[in-house]
């Protein structure tokens, strides 16, 4: 991924959970991603169990992804098709 960035003029940073699970270190990982980032790409699945009820939208499946563009405020859903 780092030579991805490289190669594309864009920095690579991982930011590591500290556990597994939300509670657990996901949601603070994530927190730290939304304030970090300039721009924030959720990358989601087309619609099977539960739509996205943090965009409120019902073309893709919810994902974190989109909760921490949302807490961002500044993301666009990139859905897989
Ligand atoms: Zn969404």
């Amino acid at each position: 991924m780092r030579q991805y960035g490289q190669a594309n003029h864009f920095q690579v940073t991982k930011i590591h959970s500290k556990g597994r699970g939300w509670e657990e270190g996901f949601k603070e990982r994530n927190e730290i991603i939304a304030q970090y980032c300039d721009y924030i790409y959720s990358i989601a699945e087309s619609p099977k169990k539960t739509f996205c009820y943090h965009c409120n939208k019902t073309d893709h499946e919810k994902t974190a992804g989109c909760w921490t563009g949302k807490k961002n405020g500044n993301y666009e859903v990139v859905i897989l098709e």
